[in-house]
């Protein structure tokens, strides 16, 4: 009896529960919208330095209303008798009514605006002193000074943007590629939102099905029942674990590939790293122990961001800043997420290259067998075999390189998960296999937990989003945006 009522309570919560997914709701909170911020917020939106333009930024309920004793429009209309999506040429002033700068008011209303928010942009001239006395003007008139991210916060929260594009946005900005700029616009455009928004749905109606099956008495159930909700979920799965795949990419162009350049003194290191940047960067010497420390720098492979780490050479050495030099490549080598090891190909492999070889993790190395002009003496090792003292595009190397790191092709425009998106991903995908495994045994009580596992899954998936967020969250994804966006 108690277990029956015990069941009878669980599918009561269960149906509010999925009533509410349904609906959209997720959990805790959906998609914030529309609501006008009584705080209005005002920061310098363009970077610091001198420019032909620089703007500030003024939203929230009051911003025309601060404008407006900022800005003096030539035309002497104020903020609030203009339509939205115009501008107005004027001046700016402060509050003793002293001129700082002539200049354009675009004018936003909510929700037709990037924050949701009635907006003013006021473009005056891009000088440090200049924006800072109209920043100035604006908090006098009334205006709050804006938090880092502040404006792409109150976006989300008026339902503009869901988490992953804000997130697009600062990938966009911070993009070190035109490949990594194309993937972070793709974001931004809502890419990643509707692949996540789609795996939502589907999770989602496999969990109602479920729950369907809670309310029939067990020998009720169509014998396929199950087996049918476990197909569905395995689909689902897959496309889980698709979108898991996109992380490795994603990971390259937002942070940069670091590799490791390494090999005996005078094998052609700092030759190959010049040769890479198209300029003199490292000196090159016929001095063995030439390259001390680490010399880093930023290099493009088909759109992919590097930092080429040309190390101090591997050998046994008495010197101690030599040593720390070495000690310093090996570890580099260690971090790297590819390692680009170079050989004197015209001599006989040596004890310390056969000992270093025999330990690197080749699924991430590329063996260079340099030197080649001067005829192969080196066997038993595979490798790209160059000559880096002439010229040429090294295009075998390259490919080599970009084999390695497992790109997708240059032309992609996939919006790719990050770190975060992962994490999550991880933690949906667990519970989802905890559920697959529960509906293998076919009896009701295993649906309940089943269903338990999958709202799990539907919460961490919705985190990705923002569907579900709390306050902590925003904090750490806003917080990394710069003032004024
Ligand atoms: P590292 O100590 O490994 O950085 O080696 P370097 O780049 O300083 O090169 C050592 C010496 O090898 C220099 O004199 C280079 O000019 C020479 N070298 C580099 N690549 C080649 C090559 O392909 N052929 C020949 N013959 N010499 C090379």
């Amino acid at each position: 009896m108690i277990i029956i009522i015990f069941f009878s309570v669980y599918k009561i919560i269960y149906l509010f529960a999925i009533v509410f997914l349904i609906l959209g709701g997720g959990f805790g909170c959906a998609y914030a919208t529309g609501m006008m911020s009584e705080d209005t917020i005002a920061a310098v939106a363009t970077p610091a330095g001198e420019g032909g333009i620089g703007i500030v930024r003024i939203s929230g309920s009051a911003a025309f209303a601060v404008a407006n004793r900022v800005f003096r429009a030539a035309d002497g209309r104020s903020m609030e008798l203009r339509d939205g999506q115009t501008f107005a040429y004027g001046s700016f002033v402060n509050e003793r009514g002293e001129l700082i700068d002539a200049g354009l008011a675009l004018v936003m209303r909510g929700p037709r605006s990037f924050t949701g928010e009635d907006t003013v942009e006021l473009q005056g001239h891009g000088g440090s002193v200049v924006l800072r006395a109209v920043l100035r003007a604006a908090l006098e008139a009334g205006a709050r000074s804006a938090e880092p991210g502040e404006f792409s916060r109150r976006a989300f929260l008026n339902g503009r943007m869901d988490l992953t594009q804000a997130e697009g946005l600062f990938d966009l900005i911070r993009a070190r590629s035109d490949r990594a700029a194309r993937a972070a616009v793709e974001q931004l455009e809502g890419g990643l939102r509707r692949t996540f928004d789609a795996l939502y749905d589907s999770f989602l109606e496999v969990t109602a099905n479920l729950e369907t099956t809670l309310d029939f008495v067990e020998d009720e159930l169509p014998d396929d029942v199950f087996s049918g909700i476990a197909l569905k979920l395995d689909g689902s799965l897959g496309e889980l674990e698709e979108l898991l795949a996109t992380w490795n990419e994603g990971r390259l162009l937002r942070d940069g590939v670091r590799v490791a350049i390494l090999g005996r003194p005078n094998a052609g290191k700092s030759t190959l790293l010049n040769r890479l940047l198209g300029y003199e960067r490292a000196i090159v010497s016929e001095v063995a122990g030439t390259t001390r420390d680490t010399i880093e720098e930023s290099w493009l492979l088909k759109g992919v961001p590097l930092r080429l780490t040309d190390t101090a050479g591997l050998r046994e050495t008495a010197c101690d800043v030599e040593a720390e030099g070495i000690r310093r490549a090996v570890a580099h080598g260690e971090a790297a997420e590819l390692i680009v090891y170079v050989l004197d190909a015209s001599e006989p492999l040596s004890e310390e290259d056969r000992n270093r070889l025999a330990v690197l993790p080749m699924e991430r190395t590329v063996v260079v067998l340099n030197k080649m002009d001067l005829g192969r003496r080196v066997e038993g090792v595979e490798g790209v075999e160059v000559s880096l003292l002439e010229g040429g595009e090294l295009r075998e190397l390259k490919e080599a390189l970009t084999k390695r790191l497992e790109m997708g092709t240059e032309g992609t425009t996939q919006a790719l998960i990050s770190e975060r998106h992962r994490a999550l991903l991880l933690e949906a995908e667990r519970e989802v296999r905890a559920a697959r495994e529960l509906l293998r045994e076919h009896v009701e009580q295993q649906a309940v937990l089943a269903c338990d596992h999958l709202r799990s899954a539907l919460e961490k998936l919705g985190e990705v989003t923002g569907r579900v967020y709390h306050e902590e969250l925003l904090d750490n994804i806003f917080s990394r945006f710069c003032i004024g966006k």
